[in-house]
């Protein structure tokens, strides 16, 4: 792993992993033989030893921070508590897109198996995608456009999550409805790697628009975002259930 004048062999770590990566260790001084032997380290004490200490923090740090002004507005988005959380995961990257699932090891191909995209990152799936910019477009109304596809991930779900203006037919909040269809293209890019079946982008619309009128209504949620009755979400769970997963 070094070479003889004691710099690291990069080409030999070039073909075992990424540019990334590499980038990472020659930020690392190269182990000199003369010091004392590698050993394992915790890199998140000071010592270099573990302790469950610092790794609660980090999973603490790690986790939604209620304080945080940034994610409350994803807790309030009407709708089912399955799409609140999965907007959640999106805002934290947490969505294995393959490009996720390239930096995770996981995978070597960040390719999107749909339509063929060298990128599979989760704007590609959620929004840049030929199918979703056609569902999209079937949705988005007024000046919202304008800015709609040019936004980065951050920007784009806190603008359109924190739009509680009513849309044209009057069935639902556009927040509301913009986490349906963000939740709906996920679901089918997935049934489309699974089972080889997506819906079509009318279906993909209707069914968004079905389910954010239903939460929408004041008789079955309240306006201020209370996540609906038990029943309700049952109803959902089992129609998701029913169509899309395995
Ligand atoms: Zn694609």
């Amino acid at each position: 792993m070094v070479k003889e004048d004691g710099s690291w062999n990069l080409d030999l770590f070039r073909i075992w992993l990424l540019e990334e990566v590499i980038e990472v260790i020659m930020g690392i001084p190269p182990p000199i033989p003369s010091e004392e032997p590698d050993r394992i380290i915790w890199c998140h004490t000071s010592s270099g030893d573990f302790s469950i200490k610092s790794a609660y923090k980090i999973c603490k740090g790690d986790e939604w921070n209620a304080k945080d002004d940034k994610w409350k507005c994803v807790w309030k988005t009407l709708g089912p508590q399955r799409v609140r959380f999965f907007i959640w995961l999106v805002l934290k990257q947490r969505i294995l897109s393959n490009v996720e699932r390239v930096k995770r090891g996981l995978a070597v191909d960040p390719s999107c198996f749909v339509c063929g995209s060298p990128i599979e990152d989760i704007l590609h799936i959620l929004r840049n995608f030929n199918i979703a910019k056609d569902v999209w477009s079937q949705v988005i109304t007024g000046n919202r456009l304008t800015t709609f596809f040019s936004l980065n991930l951050q920007y784009w779900i806190l603008l359109n999550v924190q739009d509680t203006s009513v849309i044209p037919d009057g069935g639902s909040t556009w927040a509301g409805l913009f986490g349906m269809v963000k939740w709906r293209l996920w679901k089918n890019r997935n049934l489309f790697i699974f089972q080889g079946q997506p819906w079509s982008s009318r279906e993909i619309v209707n069914n968004a628009l079905c389910w954010a009128t239903q939460w929408y209504s004041p008789s079955r949620v309240t306006p201020s975002g209370g996540v609906g009755s038990p029943l309700e979400e049952q109803a959902f769970e089992s129609m998701i259930v029913f169509n899309t997963e395995e």
